[in-house]
């Protein structure tokens, strides 16, 4: 079953499962209307203070209790820039600017965080450090000191930085 949607949006008539569009999605056998299962989308943000990195600890599943780059999901209507300067702020109680687009990850994989994963690199402009939300820490981190590291992509980023090879 493609998505998992029983019911239409538009008519409430039941959802089927057929190949169209290159592939099997859900849709009415009454009104013809088409499920798209859209992917969600992560932006998070890689923040420096000299030679240390900030990482948050996740409280939450998948990953809880290991350590992630500040961020969340892209909500509908919202730029990821925004997003990931909201998130920033609501995680760590630091407020951030974007400075430029580090990289875009995608793990298929990730079905129940996000697979498409937007990485920014920040900087801080002012707040007060403050673990909130949805995490239980925040804390920066020097590269020879660094605790147990949540998602791949994450992992990845800190690797071009200690190898010093982000560009
Ligand atoms: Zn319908």
């Amino acid at each position: 079953m493609a998505g998992g949607i029983n019911y239409c949006v538009r008519c409430g008539a039941p959802m089927e499962d057929r190949f169209i569009y290159g592939r099997v999605r859900r849709v009415c056998g009454a009104c013809e209307h088409v499920h798209f299962d859209d992917p969600k989308v992560a932006a998070v943000t890689f923040i420096r203070n000299g030679d240390k990195v900030l990482l948050v600890k996740r409280s939450v599943d998948p990953e809880r209790g290991k350590w992630a780059l500040p961020g969340g999901y892209v909500d509908a209507g919202e730029a990821p820039n925004a997003a990931a300067i909201r998130e920033a702020l609501e995680e760590t109680g630091l407020e951030i600017e974007i400075v430029r687009l580090l990289d875009v990850f995608f793990t298929p994989n990730h079905i129940r965080v996000a697979p498409i994963i937007i990485i920014y690199e920040g900087r801080m402009i002012g707040g007060h450090l403050q673990a909130n939300d949805d995490v239980e820490e925040a804390a920066w981190y020097t590269a020879d000191n660094l605790p147990s590291i949540a998602f791949e992509s994450t992992q990845q980023m800190i690797n071009r930085w200690v190898n010093n090879a982000w560009g």
